[in-house]
């Protein structure tokens, strides 16, 4: 077996699953278990300065060339989605898939149904990883680590391969919102970074979603119904008058690709008070400060009509598209562009429907785009990841890696 295959396969045993409930960093404590083997591998492939810092993982492949070559790091995440179980994963091993339906559990009756996941017919022939349907993988992110490790201990082991000064760091906490928290750019040591978070192969991000959240309160005024005319205001009413007046076509359900939306995901409320919160997004800058302009103004408009400090509305920003802080190193995109080219990979260049970690630490002053790890249907039971878009992953980390070494920045 292929040495990023026998990796992945050892780290998702690890379970490493977060948790939102939970102040504390990492959030559990399981995740330093991988964190710990994690330093020890870095140590054992001669990376003497790998170390654990809040619980992230960091190490450094020092240059081998005079040349002046950019610093590039590469990042991956350690934890699973709390949406479901990663304890005690049992990876199947699928080999030539026949284009058929996977059942990943008999005793449950748990298939991976070829109708519904018609992307399998694109790995005919090839070997498949799934889950036993009992948890989900793990491929999101620990075929990124693996497929990093992979690529490290070929340079460790290849001397004679030109390369620049390699940061990597493994994060814990990305499902739950805060991989970026605590990471140590200045201590990280790169110029620019990878994600090597993303899914099937091909896909390669550096755009995403500006992203705030809106919470608008609507006061009533409660009066017995029985004797109400005239003086109740019902506060749920007037909040069904101000989602009724948002674009119905901009949600999520109405909106792919570079449309922006605004999203109602909670309503809490009664006669006297209702509260609305929405969640605002949009690629555009322009376009996002107008959604957020168009809720303020129904705000006052309906101010007007039902007096003032019947509506208010809070807006906070939550993190921006990466794009801004990309154009200007454009090169790294195109870097990865040129090496997926290279191994015979067609790059897929999608914005990102949400955020990343790396969206964060471009902003954090490390611009840092997203590859692909190869895998499918994230979060869940029927996660799958094919090895070859795995062995292919360490291909384009190495090309990227090379196709640096070839430049002299002097
Ligand atoms: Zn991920």
């Amino acid at each position: 077996m292929s040495q990023v295959i026998d990796r992945f396969l050892r780290y998702v045993q690890i379970d490493t699953q977060s948790s939102e409930d939970s102040q504390t960093t990492p959030s559990t404590s399981k995740q330093l278990q991988l964190a710990q083997l994690l330093e020890k591998e870095l140590k054992d492939l001669g990376l003497t300065d790998a170390r654990i810092k809040e619980g992230y993982v960091y190490g450094t492949l020092p240059a081998n060339s005079v040349k002046a070559i950019p610093a590039l790091g590469l990042i991956a995440h350690m934890d699973t989605s709390p949406d479901f179980s990663g304890e005690n994963v049992k990876p199947k091993i699928i080999e030539n898939y026949d284009g058929q339906d996977i059942v990943l559990n008999s005793e449950l009756n748990l298939i991976l149904s070829s109708q519904d996941f018609p992307e399998l017919q694109d790995y005919i022939g090839k070997n498949l990883i799934t889950t036993d349907g009992t948890t989900l993988l793990g491929a999101d992110d620990k075929a990124g680590i693996a497929e990093i490790m992979t690529a490290l201990e070929y340079l460790a082991t290849h001397l004679e391969v030109e390369h620049g000064k390699i940061c990597v760091a493994f994060t814990p906490d990305e499902e739950i919102g805060r991989g970026a928290d605590h990471f140590d750019v200045a201590g990280f040591g790169a110029d620019f970074a990878y994600t090597v978070d993303g899914g099937p192969i091909g896909e390669l991000e550096y755009e995403n979603f500006n992203a705030a959240k809106a919470i608008v309160k609507v006061k009533g005024r409660n009066v017995h119904p029985g004797n109400a005319k005239n003086k109740m205001i019902n506060s749920i009413l007037l909040a069904n008058e101000y989602i009724a007046k948002l674009p119905s076509q901009e949600t999520p359900a109405t909106t792919e690709g570079y449309e922006g939306f605004y999203h109602i995901n909670d309503i809490k409320g009664d006669v006297e008070e209702t509260t609305l919160y929405y969640i605002i997004r949009d690629f555009d800058q322009d376009s996002f400060a107008k959604r957020k302009e168009t809720m303020r103004s129904l705000t006052e408009d309906l101010n007007q009509t039902y007096g003032a400090g019947t509506f208010s509305i809070e807006i906070t920003d939550q993190y921006q598209n990466m794009k801004e802080k990309i154009l200007p190193v454009m090169h790294i995109v195109e870097k990865a562009q040129a090496a997926m080219e290279a191994v015979g990979v067609k790059p897929l260049i999608q914005p990102i429907r949400g955020g990343t970690d790396g969206a964060r630490l471009s902003f954090m002053g490390l611009p840092t785009p997203n590859l692909f790890t190869g895998g499918h249907n994230y979060h869940g039971r029927y996660e799958f990841i094919p090895t070859f878009a795995m062995e292919k992953s360490v291909e384009v980390i190495l090309k990227i890696i090379e196709l640096y070494a070839k430049e002299d920045l002097r």
